[in-house]
């Protein structure tokens, strides 16, 4: 049994605070803390069990700390945003707390998120004794164990990956972002990146695309993107001779995206207006739709899944790992779209198996590092099974 410190009351602190007050017998007790304290009133008044709220700026590892130290919290699950990452692994290690997030950090001032600077926190987690899990969401996350399961049940050797990100679902709105509009933009518009035969291949933003037959939703053209878990997996993982990550959107997204992108509302510098220094990103956030909301009107599918191709017993053979997640089951569970829930499930599933001592280490670890089975087991009765599929045979040219 563990004290839970939960930091960031959006669309996944929501998801996480109630599956996590479901878990009694893993959590004596549940704290939601954030920016803003009507928002953490709002989820805590969602769970199932009284959840304290605490409002806090986590920008300041002191802040974390004292928190920590107050509600004795065991374990800190870190759903705000990027930029907050390092403050809370710092006041972890400060008042001696595990650690858990869904992002790797990214400094605010430019659109560069990686690995480097929370891999470089392993010493320090593991001399205090603690356990730092990063990228614990679906994508990264769900992925990364997806990538190990396969390793583990149904390849002797992986030779390419492609992690597929597919949401089919329909919000009514004409233009919204499904997590944080600041990190998703950010993230889109970034050059695509790859790996093949150990080198990194830049590729111009969303260049690349192709049409895939998703399982249970049907053809849908993804693009080649950049995506935090390929730099855990490839070093984990570097017999991965090629390694991808490709996302859906729609022609509507894609249109309002690249018209927002020419104005110069997706900069990430201060623009001077009117005496104020205005970060147009920064306000084209507050303009759209709070992805927290989408849930109520959201209708359709999401799909995500490893699609892995290589050898086993000297056969060549292609095997897709997936979720498929019907917004509408995400809100009856949680109130909450498809994919605060699909980020939000597996944080929670991890957290339960550090508490339990099944994911254990000392020191800051990916996902993929972990046996993958216990968490397996789990993603179906929390709500997000996994379904595997073996494609069609002409996948294995491409
Ligand atoms: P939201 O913007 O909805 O929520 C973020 C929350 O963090 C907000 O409540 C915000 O407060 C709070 N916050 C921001 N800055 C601070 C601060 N300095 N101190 C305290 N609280 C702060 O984002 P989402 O819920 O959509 O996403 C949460 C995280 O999940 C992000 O890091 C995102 O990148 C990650 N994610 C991971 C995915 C995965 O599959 N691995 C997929 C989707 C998201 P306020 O309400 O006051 O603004």
């Amino acid at each position: 049994m563990a004290h839970l410190l939960i930091i960031g009351a959006g669309g996944v602190g929501s998801v996480v605070t109630q599956k996590c007050a479901r878990m009694r017998d893993v959590f004596d007790t549940v704290v939601l803390a954030s920016r803003t304290l009507e928002k953490c009133e709002k989820i805590a008044a969602t769970a199932d069990r009284p959840v304290a709220v605490e409002q806090v700026d986590a920008d300041h590892a002191d802040a974390v700390a004292t928190l920590i130290d107050k509600h004795q919290s065991d374990l800190v699950i870190n759903v705000a945003l990027p930029y907050q990452d390092l403050s809370i692994m710092e006041g972890c290690l400060k008042a001696g707390a595990h650690y858990l997030d869904t992002a790797n950090y990214e400094p605010p001032d430019e659109a560069k998120f990686c690995y480097k600077w929370q891999w470089a926190y392993h010493e320090r987690f593991e001399k205090a004794g603690l356990m730092a899990l990063l990228g614990c969401g679906f994508d990264p996350g769900a992925t990364n164990v997806f990538t190990a399961y396969l390793r583990k049940h149904h390849f002797d050797r992986i030779e390419t990956v492609d992690i597929l990100d597919c949401n089919a679902g329909e919000h009514g709105h004409p233009f919204a972002t499904n997590f944080n509009p600041e990190i998703n933009i950010r993230e889109i518009t970034a050059p695509g990146r790859y790996r093949e035969d150990g080198e990194w291949i830049t590729t111009a933003p969303l260049a690349v695309h192709r049409p895939f037959d998703f399982p249970r939703i049907g053809e849908r053209e993804m693009y080649l993107m950049y995506h935090e878990e390929m730099e855990s997996l490839t070093r984990h993982f570097p017999e991965i001779r090629r390694m991808r990550f490709l996302m859906t959107f729609s022609q509507e997204y894609l249109t309002h995206l690249r018209v927002l992108q020419n104005v110069g509302m997706t900069r990430i510098d201060p623009v001077p207006f009117r005496g104020h220094d205005i970060v147009p990103l920064q306000f084209l956030k507050a303009l759209l739709p709070d992805p927290a909301t989408l849930g109520e009107t959201y209708r359709g599918k999401t799909n995500i899944g490893v699609l892995a191709r290589g050898t086993k017993e000297g056969q060549d053979r292609a095997v897709y790992v997936y979720n498929v997640c019907e917004h509408q089951h995400a809100y009856k569970d949680t109130r909450s779209q498809a994919v605060s829930y699909t980020t939000g499930v597996p944080a929670a599933i991890g957290a339960e198996l550090m508490v339990r001592g099944i994911w254990r280490g000392m020191g800051v670890f990916n996902v993929e590092q972990m046996d993958p089975d216990p968490f397996m087991e789990r993603m179906g009765p929390m709500g997000l099974p996994v379904e595997v599929a073996i494609p069609d045979k002409d996948l294995l040219a491409q």
